[in-house]
Formats: C-alpha cells, sequence, structure tokens
C-alpha cells in the first residue's frame, strides 16, 4: 500500500483522548491523510437496562448536546470539518466498526489501556473494535505512568 489516506480517530472525549489524538493527527500529517473523527454515546437503557424505574429521555438529551458541543470543540482544535465528525448512539465497537466502513478509512486510532484481571476477561473498546475491523486498528496506550 502506499500509505494511509483516511483515518479515523476514536475518541471518549475524556481527558485520556489527547494522547491518542496527537498520535493520531501526526500519523495524518504525516501520511496527508483525511482525518475522522467518532465519538459514540451509549444509551443509557443499554448500559443500565430497566434497572432504573424512570423516563431516561430527558438525561438522554442533555447527555447529547453535551456530547455534541464537546466534539465540536474537540475537533475544531485538530481542523477536522463538521462533515468529518460522527456523533452517534449506540455501542461504541459496532457503531465504530459501521462508520469505519462506510467512510472506507484504512486505519482506526483507539486509545488503549493496559489492563488486567477482570477488566481483562470483560474486555474493553479497544479489543472490541480489534476484533470484526476490516481494516487497520491502531492500538494507542494511554492510562500509565509512561505518558
Ligand atoms: P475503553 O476501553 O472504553 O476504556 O476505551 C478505550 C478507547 O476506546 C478510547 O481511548 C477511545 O479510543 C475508544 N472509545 C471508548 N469509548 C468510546 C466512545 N464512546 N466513542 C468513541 N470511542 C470510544
Amino acid at each position: 500500500m502506499s500509505g494511509y489516506k483516511r483515518i479515523l480517530l476514536a475518541v471518549d472525549l475524556t481527558e485520556e483522548s489527547r494522547h491518542v489524538t496527537e498520535v493520531a493527527t501526526a500519523i495524518a500529517e504525516a501520511f496527508n491523510a483525511e482525518l475522522h473523527v467518532i465519538h459514540v454515546i451509549e444509551p443509557l437503557s443499554l448500559a443500565y437496562g430497566g434497572d432504573i424505574p424512570m423516563d431516561l429521555s430527558s438525561v438522554q438529551d442533555q447527555i447529547h448536546e453535551q456530547a455534541k458541543s464537546h466534539l465540536a470543540e474537540f475537533a475544531a482544535g485538530i481542523s477536522v470539518p463538521e462533515e468529518r465528525q460522527y456523533l452517534i448512539f449506540g455501542r461504541p465497537e459496532t457503531e465504530i466498526h459501521r462508520i469505519a466502513e462506510q467512510t472506507d478509512v484504512d486505519v482506526i486510532v483507539v486509545g488503549s489501556h493496559g489492563r488486567h484481571g477482570l477488566a481483562l476477561l470483560l474486555g474493553s473498546t479497544a479489543n472490541g473494535v480489534l476484533h470484526g475491523a476490516t481494516c487497520d486498528v491502531l492500538a494507542v496506550r494511554v492510562g500509565d505512568e509512561t505518558h
């Protein structure tokens, strides 16, 4: 291959996104590639099922509004235009795969914690993205003392 042309950066919009973003933007620059950014909002009903006996829709709307402005601000900071920003409801792994295929990216960049024990058994977003991806996946180490 002649290099990456399109890169999909998956961000959870936490402080840890910073290092993952630095790596993704450096790769985009090195390959003169297009950078796309995705943030997935997990529906509260998915996370909590029927455990909370109340209507969560107004809370969900607030979460959506907050994520929307947060993503817009984040993307503007790395010069990613609106048409390359994806704010999606669903399961992160599933939606990251769907957008990666839809936009025909060559590589997905995610953060990865070097998890141990139970967390390892339960899996992680990076694991989920790696399994089933139809393009390269770069898992950038985050959350340890080296960063
Ligand atoms: P986690 O395994 O959930 O701690 O997340 C590790 C990495 O997965 C993050 O650094 C992001 O790259 C990606 N990720 C996690 N949650 C999301 C999300 N809601 N939307 C997009 N990417 C995510």
